[in-house]
């Protein structure tokens, strides 16, 4: 038996150090280590990059991030009750897991090891929106990025044209990355049981962005779309251009059409135009 398996269960370590959790941080913890090592499986191979957990809380990913064999692990946790009750898996990661203690949407990852990196997180789910687009405008420093969100929000990020779940999400996740959601967990696999279904999702970064554009104009054009997505384009974009019409007539886009069911192509096309 590995040190990592001997660690007492997840249960007795909540209990010891008082790990009520907080609502504030978004914690519903996962206990079940066979859960935890089904996703830290569903995140390999391991690739060459420094694998990222954020939010390890009491550590049940992160001992099955280690027990799946991942070579170099550094995880980002908030919370101090749980920085204390990571010592044990510290102790037993033989060298090969950092903690550091700090707020993740303020952490340099390179400041703790050069990229890439490989995220894999069970993560906080009020912050995941704006972590996940943080990483993805730094995309080229990721070989792959597998975490647990609200299944609404892993929807939203791998929408296709046409649905209602397609909005500014998906166009600025999959204009960076490949997204696949992998499977769902439901509400009773975390204390305490979030209201909701969660999904693992994957983004591989691409290696070039889907077509070009600038990134804060691609978001002026879909921010403007989105925001009148029953209208047609034509009147959508009027606060963009007074003459929307022959903008869109120069990108080759029918301005009756409806914000959702542009493809990125054809959004990156219309950024280029501002
Ligand atoms: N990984 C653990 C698991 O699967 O059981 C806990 C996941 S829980 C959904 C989210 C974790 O993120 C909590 O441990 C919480 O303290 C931590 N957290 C919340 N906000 C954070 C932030 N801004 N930076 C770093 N960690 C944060």
């Amino acid at each position: 038996m590995s040190k990592v398996e001997a660690l007492p269960p997840l249960r007795e370590v909540i209990a010891q150090h008082e790990l009520a959790a907080r609502k504030s941080l978004g914690q519903n913890f996962l206990l079940d280590l066979n859960l935890t090592r089904k996703i830290a499986r569903s995140a390999m191979p391991w690739t060459d990059a420094t694998v990222v957990e954020i939010g390890p809380g009491p550590g049940g990913l992160t001992r099955a991030l280690l027990l799946e064999g991942a070579p170099r692990v550094i995880a980002v946790e908030r919370d101090d009750r749980c920085i204390a009750a990571l010592q044990d898996v510290i102790a037993a990661a033989d060298g090969r897991l950092v903690v550091h203690a700090g707020d993740a949407l303020e952490t340099d990852f390179a400041a703790l090891a050069p990229p890439p990196w490989q995220v894999v997180a069970n993560l906080p789910y009020n912050i995941a929106t704006p972590l996940l687009l943080g990483w993805l405008a730094q995309a080229q420093n990721f070989t792959r990025i597998t975490v647990l969100v609200q299944k609404e929000v892993a929807e939203r990020l791998a929408a296709k044209p046409g649905g209602k779940t397609y909005g500014r999400l998906a166009v600025a996740a999959q204009w960076r990355a490949e997204v696949r959601m992998l499977f769902d967990i439901g509400p009773q696999a975390f204390v305490p049981a979030p209201k909701v279904t969660s999904t693992i999702v994957e983004l591989t970064p691409r290696t070039k962005p889907l077509a070009e554009a600038e990134p804060a104009k691609l978001e002026r054009v879909t921010a403007a779309a989105f925001n009148q997505r029953r209208k047609m384009l034509r009147a959508a974009l009027k606060p963009l251009w007074p003459d929307a019409d022959a903008k869109l007539g120069q990108a080759g886009i029918d301005p009756t059409r409806r914000a959702e069911t542009l493809s990125i192509e054809e959004f990156c096309a219309l950024a280029r135009l501002m």
